[in-house]
């Protein structure tokens, strides 16, 4: 498979693709901002910072570094990391690991009052799964430009014709970054890695 594909990585191989992300992040920055509910809490940075370190997980495991936590009454009852390549499942981000394993400990498929924290922006199933959840409240990390379905391309939890809306923080911006820059670092190691791979099967031939 093709990691080079995903929405997360920031391809800045020209001026003018650089300049379109930036004039792109302004905007989304300023949407966010309108949209965001909520100021970010202490809580609310404690439960990132776990997130973050599922994120650190999956990358470990050579999988796209993205955590996330489910909170419910101050407790995590859910976590997951990015598992897609090692499971061959498409399914499997690190929102709906969480998710399914918040559902198991409450014993119901509805997640009232909880919020899932998460190091990126949600893709569209994942933010399908959120309304599905009904869970209350989303904190996520960096934007996701190419695929995020919580404002960057669409805002599907936001979205008035379906029957459930979802609060939404978004994180101070050194921690966005943060959690931005572990993803850019992947790609850029998976490109590298890929390059070297390409070198070394010429030799051979
Ligand atoms: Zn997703």
């Amino acid at each position: 498979m093709n990691k080079n594909n995903h929405s997360t990585e920031l391809m800045t191989n020209s001026a003018a693709q650089a300049n379109t992300i930036i004039n792109a992040k302004a905007n989304i920055a300023t949407d966010t901002a309108e949209k965001t509910s909520t100021k970010c809490s202490d809580d609310d940075i404690k439960f990132m910072q776990r997130a973050f370190e599922l994120a650190e997980l999956a990358e470990q495991q050579n999988e796209i570094p993205v955590g996330a936590v489910v909170v419910y009454q101050g407790e995590i009852i859910g976590e997951g990391y990015n598992q897609s390549i090692m499971l061959n499942d498409p399914s499997a981000h690190a929102e709906m690991i969480a998710i399914r394993e918040a559902g198991e400990h409450l014993n119901n498929y509805r997640l009232l009052d909880c919020t899932l924290y998460v190091t990126l922006e949600p893709c569209p199933m994942c933010a399908g799964l959120l309304v599905h959840s009904r869970i209350k409240k989303l904190v996520y990390g960096c934007d996701d430009l190419k695929t995020g379905a919580a404002g960057s391309v669409i805002n599907l939890i936001a979205d008035e014709r379906f029957n459930h809306q979802i609060e939404m923080t978004k994180v101070e911006a050194q921690f966005a970054k943060k959690c931005s820059q572990l993803l850019s670092d992947f790609f850029k190691r998976r490109r590298k890695e890929k390059k070297q791979l390409k070198k070394s099967f010429k030799k051979t031939k």
